[in-house]
């Protein structure tokens, strides 16, 4: 359908396909670090921080998992993230099953035919319900290794969201969870591309590199 993955992107931030392009948000949203990464994080949707900035995973649930990714060794400009569905539902609601399986059919099939990573992380239940099944419960389900449809081996974790709404021995307990699911990731990722790097010196700040799309957004009237 496309001829690269930037093509993909510019449609992508255009796309108006279903009605949750009248949410009263800023538009899609679409994907952020290395297209060419052995591994790839899919979320849910995004949120208030992402909807303005246009980009996934980059304001408190983001800034949550950058640390988690920072405790197995992760930075990332070294994988490649995205989202299951691309417009941010209106009141910040989940989106349903169907929403996340039409926008994702549209548009995370396709980035995931271009970047091909060795492994996904399926962030959080919309995410492992649209990878592995719509019966899968991330409670249930989260650290089980699993191949999607795309011939890909995935895991999924819980999504960031959910760990800043727990507290005391649940938050404790749902963190070494993640900890050791991520880090089955990347080890799992290490043995299908040996000697890729997964860290770098300086881990990048997403608020900053897309600080202009967030003024060309907020710049634009709400879409409704
Ligand atoms: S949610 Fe997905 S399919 Fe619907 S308008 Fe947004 S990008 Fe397009």
């Amino acid at each position: 359908m496309f001829s690269s993955h930037s093509e993909l992107e510019t449609a992508l931030l255009l796309c108006n396909k279903c009605k949750l392009c009248k949410d009263k948000n800023h538009g899609p949203t679409s994907f952020n670090g290395t297209s060419d990464s052995p591994l790839a994080i899919v979320g849910e949707g995004p949120g208030g921080v992402e909807d303005e900035y246009g980009v996934p995973l980059v304001g408190p649930s983001g800034q949550l998992l950058d640390k988690a990714l920072a405790s197995v060794g992760i930075t990332r400009d070294k994988i490649y993230t995205s989202n299951t569905i691309k417009c941010r539902p209106l009141g910040n609601r989940t989106p349903t099953i169907e929403e996340g399986q039409f926008c994702a059919n549209h548009w995370l099939d396709e980035e995931l035919r271009f970047v091909q990573p060795k492994v996904i992380i399926a962030l959080g239940s919309v995410a492992l319900k649209y990878l592995y099944g719509p019966e899968k419960r991330i409670t249930k389900d989260r650290g089980q290794w699993f191949t999607t449809k795309y011939d890909i081996p995935a895991i999924a974790t819980y999504h960031p969201a959910y760990l800043l709404r727990l507290t005391g021995k649940e938050l404790v307990k749902a963190k070494w969870e993640v900890y050791y699911d991520l880090k089955a990731a990347v080890e799992k990722c290490q043995e299908l591309a040996p000697g890729y790097d997964f860290k770098s010196s300086v881990p990048p700040d997403l608020l900053k590199l897309y600080a202009s799309r967030r003024i060309d957004r907020l710049g634009k009237s709400i879409r409704k």
